[in-house]
């Protein structure tokens, strides 16, 4: 018998993907992946030279549980910058990636009972962590509003026991950036109603057609004491499996998660600190322009070919490297192959005819949504589109479809 609190949990649906990806290529065919929640690019100088130097030292040993106090300075001198605020070093932990942040957040801050607002679709472990806190997540329906929560639907979800709101920008899985109204509505709804926020940033590196990413602190500075910002370099840098991340918040919170870390985790490994405290140091330009121009090209090359979609709705993609389409209005159809359809049938429909694995929204609880991932060569992403537009719309006189 295993404890209750597993059932809780199943595997996250995006790994799922990754794994129906990785079976569909053994078997020989040409598969284009465009699940994965990374980018695949070259592992940045500074980075490989940082970890080296490390091991030609022979570091060794536990660090502090909450990070070398070096990359902790760093890290506190980049959220100063960011959020025109001072950070002090007691006010930031390193984390193994931005998931333990989170962890170590929602078991900081919620009670069993309590109620997070979680604006939906949304990244699946939210909710996950948020349940294993023994809290409930409330999602918070987006959709109509370009996936931008609005306060009258924030105000009407709240009740005695809401402890939080969760602030994806730019958002996993919409791209959608918050506007500054946005988030300051959503600052000054935290302050009259004695609310947390979890201000998870990840992609923040990532911004498209002139829109800005703001740090909440820095349009209200008032909520520093309510906010917990959560970022990494998993996106940023490429860097996923060396998992670093981190937390900025107020002293007391990065105590207990500092309590927390010394019995779960200890430190972050002490070989991945020390290769991201020398990019803090050290900068690296090239390679930040590198990942950033790769991901333009194949986001023009992905929007290019999906502007020919014509009963599907596509989401900005302002934010991050996703593409998110809208399928209600097919799927709600009452005629046609996408009839009464979910978005799991597209979904498996999308490997078995065009070999193309891409994201269920119902990963994100939204049973009509698609997520594909650009964070791969500009001319694979355009090949995947391309073949998505003729699954959708097959041209005039092809042979036809199955049924899904
Ligand atoms: N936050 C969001 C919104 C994410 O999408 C992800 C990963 O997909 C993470 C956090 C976790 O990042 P990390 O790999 O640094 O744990």
């Amino acid at each position: 018998m295993l404890a209750d609190r597993t059932s809780l949990l199943s595997v996250s649906g995006t790994s799922l993907a990754r794994a129906s990806a990785k079976v569909a290529s053994g078997s020989g065919r040409d598969i284009i992946d465009l699940s994965a929640g990374e980018i695949s690019a070259e592992l940045p100088l500074t980075i490989r030279e940082g970890a080296m130097d490390a091991i030609r030292l022979g570091i060794n040993g536990y660090t502090d549980p909450i990070g070398l106090a070096g990359l902790r300075h760093a890290l506190a001198l980049r959220v100063s910058r960011e959020t025109g605020l001072a950070f002090g070093v007691e006010e930031i932990a390193v984390t193994a990636g931005a998931k333990q942040a989170l962890f170590n957040a929602f078991m900081i801050l919620l009670n069993p009972g309590d109620e997070v607002l979680l604006p939906a679709p949304c990244w699946s472990t939210f909710a996950a962590q948020i349940r294993l806190a023994g809290a409930r997540a409330v999602q918070i329906e987006t959709r109509e509003n370009g996936y931008v929560p609005q306060l009258a639907d924030l105000e009407n979800a709240l009740t005695p026991l809401t402890r939080a709101i969760v602030i994806n920008t730019p958002n996993n899985p919409t791209g959608a950036i918050y506007d500054e109204r946005t988030l300051i509505d959503i600052a000054e709804l935290s302050i009259a109603c004695d609310l947390w926020i979890l201000f998870d940033e990840c992609y923040g590196a990532f911004t498209h057609d002139g829109i800005r990413h703001r740090s909440i602190l820095s349009l209200v500075p008032e909520v520093r004491s309510r906010t917990i910002m959560v970022n990494a370099f998993s996106k940023s840098l490429a860097l996923t499996g060396w998992r670093i991340g981190y937390m900025a918040a107020p002293a007391d919170v990065i105590s207990a998660a500092k309590a927390l870390q010394s019995h779960t985790t200890s430190n972050p490994n002490v070989i991945a600190q020390h290769a991201v405290l020398k990019y803090l140091l050290e900068g690296d330009v090239s390679a930040e322009a590198n990942l950033r121009g790769q991901l333009d090209a194949a986001r023009r090359a992905g929007l290019d070919a999906l502007s020919s979609l014509k009963a599907i709705r596509l989401a900005d993609a302002a934010g991050g490297f996703y593409f998110y389409l809208d399928m209600s209005e097919l799927l709600q159809s009452q005629e046609g192959r996408f009839a009464g359809r979910t978005a799991d049938d597209v979904a498996a429909a999308l490997l078995r005819e065009a070999g193309v694995v891409v994201v269920s929204g119902t990963v994100f609880g939204d049973p009509a949504g698609l997520r594909l991932s650009y964070g791969l060569a500009p001319e694979r992403v355009r090949a995947g589109c391309d073949r998505l537009v003729a699954f959708f719309e097959p041209p005039q006189g092809s042979s036809s479809l199955e049924d899904l």
